[in-house]
This record gives C-alpha cells, sequence and structure tokens, in this order.
C-alpha cells in the first residue's frame, strides 16, 4: 500500500482531529483510466468510509436511492446511509460492476438492504426504471440522492465534441429532472432530495466549459424546486464538493498532468476524500435540517464561495 493510501484510515469522523491533518496531502501519479473509470483502479487508493465513517442513527429505516454511488462520492453517501440505519439502492454503469458490489457488500454489512441498480442515466427510459425498482425494492422511497456525473476535460471550446456536450448534459442535468420527476409519486413529506453540484459551478476552470455550466444549473434547479416542494413537505438542497479524489479525476475529468497538484490550491492544503462529503449528505437528509431548504452546502477545503 502506498503511504498515500486513505483507504485504511480508521479514525472516525467524529474523533477531534486536525482537518489539515487528517489525511495525507496526495500527489497521484499520472494516471488515465477509460470513463468511467474504476475506484478500485486509482492510485492512490481513496477512503470511502469503510473503515472509518461511525454511524450514530440519524437515518433508521430511510429508504434512499444514490445515483452513480459504485464509486467516489456516492458510494461514500451510500455507505454512510447504511451505517446510519438506510436501506439504499444504487446504480451506477454497467462496466463498474465490481466498484458496485463492493459497496452493496459494506451496505449489507451494515445490516441494510442493498438494491444495485446497473444502467445508463442518458437513456430517459431508464431514468424512470430505476426509481420505479428502486421504490419496488425498498418497499418506499423518502431521499434521493442525484449524484451521477459526467466530467471530461477539454482545452478548448473549438474541441468540445458535440455528443461529449450533449451527453454530460444528459448525465448531469436531464437525468436529474427525469429522476427527480419519476419520484415526486413515491416521496412522503418529510422526504429529502440532495443533487451534488460542484465548487466548478461558481468557480469554473476554462477547460471544463460543459461539465462547470451543468453544475450551475444544478444549483439554480436546486433553489427552484426547493420553493416548489417546500409546501409538500420535500425538502430539496444541494452539496458542492471541491477537489475531492474520485475515478471521475482519472478518466478525463482532469489532463493527467494535473493529477500530481491535485487539490493542494485549497486552502486546507490537500484534497478531500470522498468520506469527507457524506456527513453533508447525511444532515441534509436527516430530520434535523428541517428548516434547511434550497441551500448549497460547500465542502471544498475553504475555497471562497458567493
Ligand atoms: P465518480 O466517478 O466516482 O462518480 C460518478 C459516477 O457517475 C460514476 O461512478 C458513474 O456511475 C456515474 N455516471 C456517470 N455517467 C453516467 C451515466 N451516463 N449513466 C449512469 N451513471 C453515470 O466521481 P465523483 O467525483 O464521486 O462524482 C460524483 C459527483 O460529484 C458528480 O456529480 C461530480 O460532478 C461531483 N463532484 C465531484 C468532485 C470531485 O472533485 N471529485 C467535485 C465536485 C463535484
Ligand atoms: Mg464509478
Amino acid at each position: 500500500m502506498a503511504t498515500d493510501d486513505a483507504s485504511a484510515t480508521t479514525t472516525d469522523q467524529l474523533t477531534f482531529t486536525n482537518p489539515v491533518t487528517r489525511y495525507p496531502t496526495i500527489s497521484p501519479p499520472e494516471q488515465q483510466q477509460d470513463e468511467p473509470g474504476l475506484e478500485s483502479q486509482i492510485e492512490p487508493q481513496a477512503d470511502l468510509g469503510e473503515q472509518s465513517y461511525r454511524g450514530t442513527g440519524r437515518l433508521e429505516g430511510r429508504k434512499a436511492l444514490v445515483t452513480g454511488a459504485d464509486s467516489g462520492i456516492g458510494a461514500a453517501v451510500a455507505i454512510a446511509f447504511a451505517r446510519e440505519g438506510a436501506d439504499v439502492a444504487i446504480t451506477y454503469l454497467p462496466s463498474e460492476e465490481r466498484d458496485a458490489q463492493h459497496v452493496a457488500e459494506v451496505i449489507r454489512d451494515a445490516g441494510s438492504t442493498a438494491v444495485t441498480i446497473p444502467g445508463d442515466l442518458t437513456d430517459p427510459a431508464f431514468c424512470q426504471e430505476v426509481v420505479e425498482r428502486a421504490a419496488a425494492e425498498l418497499a418506499g422511497l423518502d431521499i434521493l440522492v442525484n449524484n451521477a456525473g459526467k466530467q471530461v476535460a477539454v482545452e478548448s471550446l473549438e474541441e468540445l465534441p458535440d455528443d461529449q456536450l450533449e451527453q454530460t448534459y444528459q448525465a448531469n442535468v436531464l437525468a436529474m429532472f427525469r429522476i427527480t420527476k419519476a419520484a415526486l409519486k413515491h416521496l412522503p413529506p418529510g422526504s429529502t432530495i440532495i443533487n451534488t453540484t460542484s465548487i466548478e459551478a461558481y468557480k469554473p476552470a476554462p477547460i471544463l466549459l460543459d461539465y462547470a455550466s451543468t453544475k450551475a444549473a444544478i444549483n439554480n434547479f436546486t433553489k427552484g424546486l426547493a420553493q416548489q416542494l417546500a409546501p409538500k413537505g420535500i425538502r430539496v438542497n444541494a452539496v458542492a464538493p471541491g477537489p475531492v479524489w474520485t475515478p471521475l479525476q482519472t478518466s478525463g475529468g482532469q489532463p493527467p498532468e494535473k493529477l500530481p497538484q491535485f487539490g493542494q490550491s485549497t486552502p486546507l492544503g490537500r484534497a478531500g476524500q470522498p468520506t469527507e462529503m457524506a456527513p453533508a449528505y447525511v444532515f441534509l437528509a436527516s430530520p434535523e435540517s428541517s428548516f434547511v431548504i434550497g441551500e448549497t452546502l460547500n465542502a471544498n477545503g475553504g475555497m471562497p464561495t458567493p
């Protein structure tokens, strides 16, 4: 195991600790995987919370659907939700079966039900199917996390392929509309919807024009829908991560030559680990945040946001 590996960390999220040194400042070697990338192939390994996330019963009996939850932030959220007492359905692309089975095993080890739903969210019919399967197999639904996302860096607008532009909007924005729309009939009052946006929504990198603009759309959708659904007792919020070490970054999300410095420009001086995002989602999913609506919770190592 390389010294930068965070996957074996056992210090839990509730232990008093210095955030600068809670995880190492990683300097990932240049690496490139085909999209969407596999968690098991990234170097160093990331912390999804398998050893480090401690549940405190905050989501007892809840039923959650988390998209893109085979790896990265979604996987860490799914694991945390299970440890907090929720049953969890996860979606992922078929090529990610191996990562998904690992997450499902951790969910089941927590004593929760895990439902695994492979498929492509750029397909509108699959967006419907995901919701129907999750609601049927979990016998209901009261947490929806729209987290799946596509990010491919391109140097200039002239070089941005039209099919990439369409697929990024399909996966990041249209799927979120479709899944959320399909989920509404299942969500009782008290339910929560959480969308994964990004620091890129406010501070777009010049090489991420398509991706960054989808994240601005997600923030906007969150604030609009939050007002529409609040009277029904359904709360909608977003989480905006900063740089987090996930397979997305190694499968086109960043140019490989930029990976050795990944995340080092945050005020904390390091990239985030996926499990460091999970408490934000747990807070927004749990009834304790009952008066928090239309909010974007930034978890980015200290980068200023509007
Ligand atoms: P990740 O690669 O681990 O997760 C993204 C997942 O999205 C993939 O595992 C895949 O299952 C899913 N996905 C992508 N395209 C899909 C498609 N067409 N159909 C179905 N599923 C699809 O990477 P991550 O960084 O954990 O990303 C999760 C979310 O976090 C994304 O929305 C991303 O934009 C956001 N985010 C990440 C960072 C970061 O630094 N890693 C920062 C801000 C926001
Ligand atoms: Mg993945």
